[in-house]
């Protein structure tokens, strides 16, 4: 079978800025070079510190260890605020304030296992009130802050949440909801620096209070390596989103991969610019950097190339981790607001997140003096899975190899191994480290997940020869925008709310900087006409509901929404005619 390779003919070599032709090899992979078939991640797991009870806890790695070591005073975050502020905190000021958080939470009622979520900006408090969560073993959900009431809503309510953690503005945003959430208890208000004059309302409780009449808590809840520690809600192409949970267990495989696969060296310098409400953003913007020790900046605001690039000369930024939308919009950008600063802090690039282009590889090369390492891995997975590590040849436009420990394998329809070449379902061996261990409340869909020994990924892609992966798109509708899965029955649900609407169809469809932006089609209820007006009062709503991260950029109208027999949307119907793609087997259509 033919394909069509991204970067096939490219030759490409690594040259770093020196001029070196050959990759470092860096002393921590050096034994790992080989992918050693017979590695055993008991190896990574006795060089986690676990806890003085026995049991393994995340802020303990992350937090209290290196205080422990006698490496407290080592700077843990340097916070950049919007506003310019700037805050830096070492590991002996995270003990302090999250000790204080988790005994806050503890005096509060929540117990092992409850649901604590963190609906904020990247704020300090956002930090410290994760690892607060974590040390009296809560389930910590980060939900992104961009979100609006609707995505917060529908998580919220899932997972039975007890406590908010949260800002005066986002509070506002989603005071609708409120009512609605029968198992919240608590919201408790961030004001950063007296950002607001009147932060709370109704039976809220002020962040700054509970902290100034805390105490420390006595000790680390003793969580074993299987307990629940994060859960994210991600997208599917049916229901709403699930609940991926993580367990204590992950951090062996985010300490690993921020190695080998980020490349991180004692006393680096580290920008994850994730949203800690998206996997990368915890898994790497808290646990892999911090289970290593290394000191990361943390920027308030959003994207800008100009400020981008002026955080890591300020900083001096070693490492940096960010995502393919992001690196076209810089490519966008050009020279010239790279030309304005020293860069030369950098040392190692990496992305996630979405396919990265072949070309952006090398304009990495040619632009910041080093390629852009691509890796792959999804919130299920909880760990990067597949990469470009440092020590190897990229191939541009591929994911790289399976990190040491890991097996991915290309399956045909019926589950077999596909030779090199063959494209096909993305798969892995179940049983690594960071695996997620169950949708919550969701046992079905979680076994849906497994089939004939495999975790079924969702994606499709190809082996080369030489065991590289090559992302080909994903084997369901769900929309990838910006390196964000949105789930078309989240956006479709919504819409139908509308007075207006009857029948709601949600696709991705291509676009350049973002891969996918959310294109909606609506059919109308007895008594509606479509108009400019209708269109643009649709897109308010719908943007007034999920957020503008999440709603359609466009909609359009449809007389009759195509549908299955059995009454499904027929979405990769609109994405045909949309695009003007052949509509292939329509046979399922409804006949009217
Ligand atoms: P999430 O679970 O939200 O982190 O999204 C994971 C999904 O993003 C994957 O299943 C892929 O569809 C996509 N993805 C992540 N990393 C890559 C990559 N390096 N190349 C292509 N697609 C990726």
């Amino acid at each position: 079978m033919a394909i069509s390779r991204l970067g096939d003919n490219m030759a490409f070599e690594y040259i770093n800025k020196n001029g070196d032709r050959k990759p470092k090899i860096k002393p921590n992979i050096e034994n790992l070079s080989n992918f050693k078939k017979d590695f055993n991640w008991e190896e990574v797991f006795e060089e986690i510190p676990w806890l003085p009870g026995g049991g393994l806890n995340n802020a303990y790695v992350c937090i209290d260890s290196h205080v422990d070591s006698g490496n407290g005073n080592n700077v843990a975050m340097i916070w950049n605020g919007k506003n310019d502020e700037e805050e830096t905190y070492t590991f002996n000021d995270l003990k302090v304030h999250t000790d204080k958080f988790a005994n806050v939470l503890k005096e509060l009622g929540v117990c092992k296992g409850d649901r604590v979520f963190v609906f904020m900006d990247r704020l300090p408090e956002c930090y410290i009130s994760v690892f607060g969560g974590l040390k009296i073993g809560a389930i910590v959900g980060p939900l992104f802050s961009a979100f609006g009431p609707d995505p917060v809503k529908d998580r919220m309510v899932d997972s039975e949440a007890k406590i908010l953690v949260t800002q005066p503005e986002l509070r506002k945003k989603i005071e609708g909801i409120i009512p609605d959430l029968p198992d919240l208890e608590k919201i408790i208000v961030v004001n950063k620096n007296n950002r607001t004059d009147d932060p709370l309302v109704d039976d809220d409780l002020s962040y700054e209070d509970l902290m100034s009449s805390t105490i420390p808590i006595e000790s680390i809840e003793n969580t074993s390596q299987y307990d629940y520690s994060i859960m994210h809600y991600t997208s599917g192409t049916t229901g709403k989103p699930k609940g991926a949970l993580h367990r204590h267990q992950s951090i062996v495989q985010q300490y690993a991969t921020g190695k080998w696969a980020l490349d991180f060296q004692k006393d680096d310098i580290y920008w994850c610019t994730a949203d800690p409400g998206w996997v990368t953003g915890t898994s790497y913007g808290m646990f892999a950097p911090w289970s290593s020790g290394i000191t990361q900046i943390i920027y308030e605001g959003g994207f800008s190339a100009s400020k981008w690039y002026s955080v890591i000369e300020k900083y001096n930024v070693n490492v940096w981790y960010t995502a393919p939308t992001a690196i076209r919009m810089l490519m966008k950008a050009g020279e010239a607001p790279i030309k304005k600063n020293d860069l030369s802090s950098l040392r190692f690039i990496a992305s996630v997140g979405e396919p990265l282009n072949p070309e952006a590889v090398v304009w990495g090369n040619e632009n910041y003096g080093m390629p852009i390492h691509d890796n792959w891995w999804q919130t299920e997975t909880g760990a990067i899975m597949c990469a470009n590590l440092s020590s190897m040849q990229i191939r541009p436009g591929s994911m790289g190899l399976p990190i040491p420990g890991i097996e991915l394998a290309i399956l045909d329809k019926d589950l077999k191994r596909l030779p090199p070449n063959e494209p096909g379902i993305l798969a892995v061996k179940p049983g690594w480290p960071s695996q997620f261990f169950a949708y919550w409340k969701n046992d079905e869909r979680y076994n849906s997940r497994f089939k004939r020994g495999w975790y079924i990924t969702g994606d499709e892609a190809f082996m080369d020869e030489d065991g590289y992966f090559w992302f080909q798109g994903r084997s369901d509708d769900v929309i990838n925008t910006a390196g964000h899965l949105v789930s078309p029955f989240e956006v479709e649900s919504a819409l139908i709310e509308h007075k207006a609407v009857a029948e709601a169809g949600v696709i991705g469809i291509p676009d350049k900087l973002a891969m996918e932006v959310v294109k909606a089609f609506v059919s109308l209820n007895n008594g509606f006409e479509w108009s400019k007006e209708l269109r643009l009062e649709l897109m308010k709503f719908s943007r007034g509901k999920l957020s503008s991260a999440v709603a359609p950029r466009d909609i359009d109208y449809v007389e009759i929404m195509p549908k299955t027999r059995s009454g499904k949307i027929m979405r990769r119907l609109l994405k045909a005619r949309e695009l003007g793609l052949p509509e292939g087997d329509t046979s399922t259509l409804e006949d009217d």
